[in-house]
């Protein structure tokens, strides 16, 4: 290729559109794209493992930025933190002890958690993130990414920015998955939700999910955040969403509005869950795809946070321990810390489409303490569901429909 007699670019974006790829100088070894819990993980576990590693977070925000969530942290993604060197990123947050659950049916539980949750605002989970991976030396910028381009051991990234790895951390609707040919998640395996704040009373500890029989599976929630307001909110499956026939907006909000009646909400905000029943291949090429970008979304649950907390971290450790087969490695850990798991999580997807799965799940948690962890534990971990167990809540979904 012709050189630019301008010279290449030496750093920012843009400016070295003009050249061509070879010219990029603007290098690094990993490039993450998104500084949501995913990209951040993923930064600060490169850092921690490589100090002398090249390593640019790019995200197309600035931060603070809101996100449409539930704020719900569960005890596992704060492990996740611990991990990371951040024990106390959320030390400063009343931790949610109690649990109430209320299954299509009807059924009810009401139990402590075997570890606490938290409710964070993203506004500020999110920024202490990146506030950490800043002061720990990582490149922060505020860029939009909008095209890809492979070479033989490296990508480059809007004609502009090397990178012997890219870790996508783009949320659920990745420009980058788009880039590397891996198309959304189908709406099948596509959930939406929408959330807003309302005023509780400061001592409200209860974390509620109320499940609702209309348009199953879908559920309402109620997560206290300690400070006199409670995040609420609803979400249910795409397809029945759109079975619906009416605006998405009026049928989310009005839903809400109808299952928690006493929760006025405000500030409104939807966004899509790409759930981890419709996940992808983790990436292409020298591309990981982490947290939501990769559908790594609990199905059971719409838990996303630990996920993208622990992907985030087992692509970072992919692209600096092997970076000459990333994706690979990648594969390989994944396979390791989630495959039982998301084998579960599928199956019990399957199951609990039968509404009277989910309440044969819920009487049993409701007399057995062990099987409520157990259940907690697959809805917001990585647990898995004993055979044993998976037989009681068989054979009482069973007895149920044989009843009638
Ligand atoms: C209504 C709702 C409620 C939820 N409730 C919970 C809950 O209570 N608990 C829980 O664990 N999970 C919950 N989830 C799921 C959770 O929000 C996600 O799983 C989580 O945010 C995934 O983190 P992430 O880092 O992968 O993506 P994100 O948090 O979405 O971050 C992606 C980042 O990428 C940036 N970005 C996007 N495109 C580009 C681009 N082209 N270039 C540069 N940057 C880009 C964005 O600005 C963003 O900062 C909920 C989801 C929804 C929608």
């Amino acid at each position: 290729m012709a050189s630019d007699p301008r010279g290449p670019a030496r750093t920012g974006f843009g400016a070295s559109r003009r050249g061509t790829l070879d010219q990029v100088d603007d290098v690094w070894d990993v490039v993450i794209v998104g500084a949501g819990p995913a990209g951040s993980a993923a930064a600060l576990r490169a850092r921690q493992l490589r100090p002398d590693a090249r390593i640019l977070l790019l995200d197309r925000a600035s931060f603070p930025r809101d996100k449409a969530c539930g704020d719900g942290i569960a005890a596992h993604a704060r492990a996740e933190l611990a991990t990371l060197g951040l024990p106390d990123l959320i030390a400063d947050h009343r931790p949610a002890r109690r649990l109430s659950v209320i299954s299509p049916g009807g059924a009810r539980v009401l139990a402590t958690v075997a570890r606490p949750n938290h409710v964070v605002p993203r506004l500020v989970f999110d920024a202490r993130l990146v506030e950490a991976a800043r002061s720990r030396g990582i490149e922060v910028r505020r860029h939009r990414v909008r095209a890809l381009a492979h070479g033989g051991d490296h990508v480059v990234l809007d004609g502009a920015v090397r990178a012997g790895t890219v870790i996508a951390a783009d949320g659920a609707n990745s420009a980058v998955r788009r880039l590397i040919g891996i198309p959304a998640s189908p709406d099948r395996h596509t959930a939406i939700a929408v959330r807003g704040y309302a005023d509780v009373p400061a001592d409200d500890d209860v974390q509620l999910i109320a499940m609702q029989r209309e348009g199953w599976p879908a559920y309402a929630w109620s997560f206290p955040v300690g400070d006199g307001t409670a995040n609420v909110g609803f979400g249910m499956l795409l397809p029945e969403l759109r079975a619906t026939g009416l605006p998405g907006r009026e049928v989310l909000h009005g839903r809400l509005a109808r299952l928690l009646p006493h929760l006025p909400a405000r500030d409104l905000r939807a966004h899509h869950l790409p759930l981890s029943t419709g996940r992808p291949k983790p990436g292409a090429g020298r591309v990981l795809l982490a947290g939501d970008a990769g559908s790594f979304i609990n199905p059971l649950t719409g838990e996303g946070i630990y996920y993208a907390l622990l992907t985030g971290r087992l692509a970072a450790e992919a692209a600096v321990l092997s970076p000459a087969g990333p994706l690979p490695a990648y594969r390989r850990s994944l396979r390791r810390a989630l495959g039982r798991h998301l084998v579960t999580t599928d199956l019990l997807a399957r199951a609990s489409r039968h509404p009277a799965f989910i309440d044969a799940a819920i009487e049993t948690a409701a007399r057995r303490g062990d099987v409520f962890d157990l259940l907690v534990d697959v809805g917001l971990g990585s647990g898995t569901v004993p055979p044993s167990l998976a037989a009681a809540v068989a054979r009482r979904w069973l007895g149920s429909a044989v009843r009638g």
